[in-house]
């Protein structure tokens, strides 16, 4: 069989959600499984809606997922231009051919295709056999002489030897319409796939741009990794056999299929794409995680004091993977380390100053502190044992009250990761100042 051509066609009249990424990304999925070529086209030529703020969301959202194409904007290729708007002559070429052969009329200054009303039969990748009979001709070039949706998008497929029509079920109505053009024009079918609906997180019907948690962009600049989403975006609607969520996407790629593309429509479940992301921030390598991390914190101003030391935040950010779910997470988790004048927390306070004397166990812990070894966790656990047992006491009798001396909460990384990375002296100066808290 031939190489399979497949192709994202969006409309930049809007900015681009999770409905266009999985569609883009079924499609890269299906060219990179298969060996395929990804083609970006761009449906420009709806001029009054279109916008070049658009356009660059959409670039910028496919390069963020990872979702590069081999044809279009940017790239070249063969079959090019790639943008609709640039596309005016071919359209021509294909509108000429049409008259040829009597299939166009005008009428009211608008070009009309003339249906042949023949049944038309498609056998979809996904939906299987479908049906559906045209009974009106239907209007190709507007009267203000700009060619129509149906048309191009048709002609390009043709023009860019396209072989896989994947795209939202929204489309399946235009099929017939786009059969009916295929077939005037002599050209072999392509296959289509028409991908099931994302049905918003409550309640019924399509997700729409304006729902929560719509946009590409928002995830973006919110830290959420790209691995993660795409990996989300691929269970709408699609799981493999062995029922696989979190999976690396060379897997995928060698997984995914169109067979195995569901026909019911896919629920977006906001908890599980959390839950995806916190996965997928736990796994990654601290060698990556690192700068990732230091650059969501630079971009949301969390240093606007000054940059930390990148060793010294290196240690923290390694320290605190772990501890938090999402990067947005990150900032408030990890902001004592940078600062003295962080609050304790009240409650916290109250627990720890209802049981026992904790400024005598802190007392106790600055009386040894030059002996501890903080070269490692396990070295202060060994002196932190040996403190306890001189004083008859528990280690949980010290964890408590150091960890709130030291960072003002009761929750977060180990005693001893906090006390290791904070160092003797921070560790110190603390100490001493929780002595002389009310
Ligand atoms: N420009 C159309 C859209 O954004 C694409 C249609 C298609 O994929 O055939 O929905």
């Amino acid at each position: 069989m031939s190489q399979v051509r497949v192709r994202f066609a969006p409309s930049p009249t809007g900015f681009f959600h999770i409905g266009s990424a999985r569609t883009a990304l079924f499609n890269w999925l299906y060219a990179r499984h298969t060996q395929g070529v990804f083609i970006l086209r761009i449906e420009d030529t709806d001029k009054e809606r279109n916008s070049d703020e658009f356009l660059r969301v959409i670039y910028d959202s496919l390069k963020w997922l990872g979702l590069d194409w081999d044809e279009g904007p940017g790239v070249g290729g063969g079959a090019g231009p790639y943008r609709q708007s640039e596309r005016s002559s071919i359209y021509q070429e294909y509108l000429a051919q049409l008259r040829k052969t009597g299939r166009t009329y005008e009428k009211d200054g608008a070009t009309y295709f003339r249906i042949s009303g023949e049944s038309q039969i498609i056998e979809d990748a996904i939906r299987g056999r479908v049906e559906r009979t045209e009974e009106k001709d239907f209007v190709i070039v507007r009267s203000d002489g700009n060619p129509v949706f149906h048309l191009v998008n048709v002609v390009d497929d043709i023009a860019m030897r396209v072989t896989h029509v994947i795209r939202g079920e929204d489309h399946l109505s235009n099929t017939s319409k786009h059969t009916e053009l295929f077939r005037a024009f002599g050209a072999p079918l392509p296959v289509f796939a028409h991908i099931p609906l994302i049905l918003k997180q409550n309640g019924p019907g399509k997700m729409s741009k304006r729902d929560q948690g719509a946009l590409i962009e928002e995830y973006q600049r919110r830290g959420f990794l790209p691995e993660a989403l795409v990996n989300f975006l691929c269970l709408l609607g699609w799981s493999p056999k062995n029922d696989a969520e979190k999976m690396p996407l060379p897997e995928i790629v060698k997984l995914f299929d169109l067979p195995g593309v569901n026909q019911s429509n896919a629920r977006f479940d906001e908890k599980k794409l959390a839950h995806m992301n916190m996965a997928y921030l736990h796994a990654m390598p601290v060698d990556h995680y690192v700068p990732l991390a230091t650059s969501y914190l630079k971009r949301t101003g969390a240093f606007s004091g000054g940059d930390p030391d990148s060793a010294y935040l290196r240690e923290v950010l390694a320290l605190c993977q772990v501890k938090v779910r999402s990067l947005e997470e990150l900032p408030p988790a990890i902001q004592y380390f940078f600062r003295e004048d962080f609050a304790t927390d009240v409650k916290a306070k109250e627990k720890i100053f209802g049981k026992g004397d904790p400024k005598a166990r802190v007392r106790e812990l600055l009386a040894t502190l030059a002996q501890a070894d903080f070269s490692s966790d396990a070295t202060l656990e060994a002196w932190l044992h040996g403190v306890a047992s001189r004083h008859g006491a528990q280690t949980a009798d010290y964890i408590h009250p150091g960890r709130l001396a030291v960072s003002g909460v009761s929750a977060g990384p180990s005693f001893y990761g906090i006390f290791r990375v904070l160092g003797r002296e921070r560790v110190q100066r603390r100490l001493e100042r929780f002595l002389s808290l009310d």
